[in-house]
């Protein structure tokens, strides 16, 4: 498989003040076309480093992108560094001149004298247009059986130096890069597909245990993990022709890990496990109350922007800054009910019941959850280790018992309340998928 690399280059990028996204979108577009980025390099402004840069690209990958040091400037020194590494004295182009000077003229201002060297090529480099700007791209082959010194440092690699100018690089690699690397290369015939499985409910390497054999790196098609705000994501992917032959190559793959996974996984595609509930209670015509103890991302919020239409769906939320605050009304009767310290976690998970069960029958809807306690953010940000809280979900049914379950979950900050958030959805997933 074709490997490229991606030099990004100037003293603005190695110094920070600018990011380098040009790397980013090259690697993408030669992902569409199934061309694999083994590297990104980011170098700065020196002819030393540059040329040090291009020799060690060239052993390593078939494709060199270069982004930058095409201007007139003296920092600007991607041509002088192509030549010196590959032993290709600079030679004036007139046809690249001519269009320096029209594009000057256009603008009805003289060409200055130092523009002139943005028509220098290293010899035997092919001219790639810029439309819309002054600073041709190099096309530069390292010609594999030449016998010279370029034979040395590597055999068939081609460089393609474009602007740094994200717009013009852009154009210059859609307009005429892209096609080089398809029709002359004969590259990208075969691009990436990609499919996702959703899992949640399980740590990233108890599904690389359950999975062994997913996760080789030479494997076809591929198996990523990637865990995001506690959400685990399996990508599968592979180089096809199209689509329903990706179909077919990942079928064998896809139904390993629903086997393997089962209810853990909860759902394909671009889904994320509110979009899973929310799917399931409108499926099953099921209405939701929610109860929520204490500061925090809030479940309630996850299903924020969806109306129901049909009376299924999240009918009411309600939410309380903190134990204390619960209507003494809504759990009279259970164990210590009126004592606010020293609450055990078993007397927590008997208040959420009651007051689930009150809540649903006085609002008369099929489900209540009752959340809590939220640790506070100033508790969990100024914790020193890892901040983790015993969290407990009460769900009151219709027409059955009410469910409880306690869990202590700890997580970096950042991560925490999506944890807790995403427990409680997937707490009534599990509720969802055993009613159909
Ligand atoms: P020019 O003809 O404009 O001088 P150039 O090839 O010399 O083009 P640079 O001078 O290196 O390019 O950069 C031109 C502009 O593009 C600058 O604003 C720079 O910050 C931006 N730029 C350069 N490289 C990148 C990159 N990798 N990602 C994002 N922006 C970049």
């Amino acid at each position: 498989m074709a490997r490229a690399e991606i030099i990004s280059i100037g003293d603005e990028l190695t110094s920070g003040q600018r990011l380098d996204t040009n790397s980013k979108w090259l690697s993408e577009r030669l992902g569409d076309l199934g061309i694999k980025t083994a590297f990104h390099t980011t170098v700065g402004d020196s002819l030393d480093d540059n040329v040090d840069a291009f020799r060690t690209a060239v052993r390593r990958a078939d494709l060199v992108l270069v982004t930058g040091g095409l201007g007139p400037t003296a920092d600007d020194l991607t041509r002088e560094a192509i030549a010196t590494a590959f032993d290709a004295p600079l030679e004036l182009r007139s046809e690249a001149l001519e269009h320096i000077e029209n594009l000057f003229s256009k603008r009805k201002r003289p060409m200055p004298e130092r523009n002139r060297v943005q028509a220098m090529f290293p010899e035997g480099a092919r001219i790639i247009p810029n439309p819309h700007g002054t600073a041709p791209g190099i096309d530069f082959s390292i010609a594999p059986n030449s016998g010279s010194e370029r034979e040395a440092i590597a055999s068939g690699s081609r460089i393609f130096a474009l602007p740094g100018v994200p717009a013009e690089m852009m154009q210059m690699f859609r307009e005429t890069v892209e096609g080089i690397v398809t029709q002359e290369m004969g590259l990208g015939k075969r691009r990436w597909f990609y499919h996702c499985i959703k899992v949640f409910g399980i740590g990233e390497s108890d599904v690389e245990k359950r999975l062994p054999d997913l996760i080789q790196r030479d494997r076809d098609p591929l198996v990523g993990i990637t865990v995001s705000k506690a959400t685990i994501t399996l990508r599968i992917a592979a180089l096809c022709e199209n689509d329903s032959e990706f179909r077919v190559k990942i079928e064998p793959t896809v139904k390993m890990i629903r086997q393997e996974l089962g209810l853990l996984i909860f759902g394909e595609g671009e889904i994320d496990l509110q979009d899973a509930v929310h799917g399931l209670l409108l499926g099953g015509q099921k209405s939701l109350g929610i109860l929520e103890i204490g500061s925090s991302m809030r479940i309630e919020k996850w299903f924020a922007d969806r109306s129901p239409q049909d009376g299924s769906g999240l009918k009411v939320a309600q939410w309380l800054p903190s134990l204390d605050s619960l209507p003494k009304e809504w759990v009279k009767g259970t164990p210590n009910f009126e004592s606010t310290e020293d609450v055990s976690i078993s007397d927590v998970a008997s208040r959420l019941a009651a007051a689930a069960e009150s809540l649903r029958m006085q609002w008369d809807v099929d489900l209540w959850l009752a959340a809590g306690v939220y640790p506070t953010f100033a508790s969990v940000i100024s914790s020193t280790t890892l901040p983790s809280a015993d969290f407990t979900f009460a769900l009151a049914r219709r027409g059955k018992s009410t469910k409880c379950t306690t869990v202590s979950l700890g997580a970096h900050p950042e991560v925490l309340y999506h944890r807790v958030a995403k427990t409680g959805l997937n707490f009534l997933r599990m509720e969802l998928m055993q009613r159909g």
